[in-house]
């Protein structure tokens, strides 16, 4: 249960304008300038030379093989023209190449987690799925074409290297792929699993989180509701509200998290989780402060996302701080180690 509801908690929140699924007619192709011999299609055997001494294969990534449920059909793809398709729709192509690396490895971690740990209920027949509140997101060829425009030439050869850089690369926890949870930007910390979800994992802790007002867009933001609506939207979840005159009284009892979010509070006499909140009233993240006046309720809403795990614009910070993707993943993953892809499909 506790994988059921971290898996599907997932959110990524670089994915807006990513709903449009588009079919996968044309794999991605690996960019000529980086890759070292040209990728096999999906399903297709070992290149017929190989210069590497032995090496089966060019990239560990081209021998597995994931099956993307997107567009309503099941389509098997190498890990390596997936996780293009995935950092591509998860992560700006604009960041630094580090931080980019360190997107391809938590998704190949996430990825490999699904093919060989998890059995999805949702859609058993593929291994994920491009919707990102379910897996992670996923853009096929001709979506970025769409997205990047003139564009597409650099940023694909950008996100092509950042996973061919880091091919076969995963992180474990006790040699077990882990669940490498990442969100958009936090508030100063990033948050303790079980500060979101009902269990905590030892690797997803809290740490601090370099981003700032000065990296992030909207990095702080607000959402403002009317008296009358914020009652309404409490009393169409949570019936047993009971709203006073004395509007001082209507939001009660908050109490934080150690990373500093909302814990839980009380709305009309009801108790209510922070993550519960951040989705009634489609807050960016439940590092917020609330304020009430006699008009409206306003929301003041640091970072975007859950806040566990990594933050993807704190890792373009630490990168541009010079830290490698490695160092990255290492300040976001407590206690993790580094694997390869080919050792755990064997084991
Ligand atoms: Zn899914």
């Amino acid at each position: 249960m506790k994988k059921v509801l971290i898996v599907s908690l997932v959110l990524s929140v670089f994915t807006l304008t990513f709903s449009i699924l588009m079919s996968i007619a044309a794999p991605l192709k690996p960019d000529s300038k980086t890759a070292e011999s040209p990728a096999p299609a999906s399903g297709s055997s070992s290149p017929a030379v190989s210069t590497v001494p032995d090496a089966e294969y060019a990239f560990e990534d081209d021998h597995v093989t994931v099956r993307v449920l997107t567009d309503g059909k099941v389509t098997p793809m190498t890990m390596g023209q997936y996780l293009i398709g995935v950092v591509a729709a998860e992560m700006p192509a604009t960041f630094n190449i580090e931080a980019l690396e360190a997107q391809a490895v938590a998704a190949r971690t996430e990825t490999l987690y699904h093919v060989l740990l998890y059995k999805s209920t949702v859609h058993p027949d593929a291994d994920v799925c491009s919707d990102p509140s379910d897996c992670q997101a996923y853009t096929d060829d001709n979506g970025l074409h769409e997205k990047w425009g003139n564009a597409y030439s650099s940023y694909i050869e950008k996100i092509t290297k950042a996973v061919q850089n880091t091919d076969g690369v995963c992180l474990t926890y006790q040699n077990a792929p882990i669940q490498a949870v990442f969100h958009s930007s936090s508030a100063g910390m990033t948050a303790n699993s079980g500060e979101v979800w009902a269990n905590s994992l030892p690797y997803l802790v809290s740490v601090k989180s370099p981003e700032s007002s000065a990296d992030v867009p909207n990095y702080v933001s607000s959402v403002t509701v009317s008296l009358s609506d914020f009652k309404a939207t409490v009393l169409q979840h949570y019936p047993n509200a009971v709203f006073p005159k004395d509007r001082n009284k209507w939001i009660t009892a908050i109490t934080h998290t150690d990373s500093g979010r909302i814990d839980t509070l009380k709305l009309g006499g009801v108790s209510v989780t922070g993550p519960i909140l951040r989705g009634m009233f489609g807050l960016r993240s439940t590092a917020a402060s609330i304020a009430i006046d006699s008009k409206n309720v306003t929301f003041t809403t640091t970072g975007y996302g859950h806040g566990v795990g990594m933050s993807q614009y704190g890792a373009n910070a630490l990168a541009l701080e010079g830290k490698n993707y490695k160092e990255i993943l290492t300040w976001y993953y407590t206690g993790i180690s580094f694997s390869s892809e080919k050792d755990l499909i064997k084991s």
